[in-house]
């Protein structure tokens, strides 16, 4: 179609309000799918992505290995999803995690936003949550056939730059030595992640190793 906006998830043809026939009309300054008949336009925004950071006692990240069939399968990425119509945000991270590494987590604080460019036919943006672990037992699921914890700069093959843009601020080593985690209540960062607070013992939760 030679189209300019080539680079927009998807190019409808049709309403799908009337079934009318789109047509490109300027809107907002852009190029847009726009119905004729009703008014309606496709806006074309993008979706939005939850993901669960969970790290274990040395601050190592959890990842899953995506399976076949899934975008950039054989690859490792955070636990991470569409957030569904009418679910909420944290909702989604917590199914997510819970769907492809079977653990149970409190969804905490946001750790990164960022838009995805990576698929150019489904531009997102995703959140980054930190998220403590109260439960489950770790073994991978959905669309994940492996999970691990891992920390720069012994990262395996990642399927996002987001994640790893992340990752690397996330598991660098802090630049004064160890930080001692005991007796920490509260505090912004990712240190408090790996305090099990709350984690009732169970064999293979990642939260009681
Ligand atoms: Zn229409």
């Amino acid at each position: 179609m030679g189209s300019p906006e080539s680079a927009s998830p998807a190019v409808y043809a049709f309403c799908p309000m009337c079934a009318a026939a789109l047509e490109w009309r300027p809107v907002g300054g852009r190029p847009r799918r726009a119905c004729p008949a009703c008014g309606f336009i496709h806006w074309a925004n993008p979706g939005v992505g939850a993901a669960a950071v969970v790290q274990d006692e040395q601050g190592r990240v959890l990842l899953v290995r995506r399976a076949p069939g899934a975008t950039q399968a054989g690859r490792w990425s955070v636990p991470a999803g569409y957030v569904d119509a009418g679910e909420e945000i944290r909702s989604a991270a917590r199914r997510e995690l819970e769907e492809e590494t079977g653990l149970v987590a409190e969804i905490g604080e946001v750790l990164q936003v960022a838009s995805n460019f990576h698929d150019p036919a489904k531009p997102t943006v995703g959140v980054w949550f930190a998220a403590r672990v109260v439960g489950g037992r770790l073994r991978p699921g959905d669309d994940a056939d492996a999970v691990g914890y891992f920390a720069s700069p012994d990262l395996p093959p990642l399927a996002f730059p987001t994640d790893a843009a992340l990752l690397t601020v996330l598991t660098a080593a802090p630049p004064g030595g160890e930080e001692s985690g005991a007796g920490g209540e509260s505090g912004a960062g990712p240190a408090p992640l790996s305090a099990p607070a709350g984690c009732p013992p169970s064999p293979g939760c990642a939260g009681c190793r």
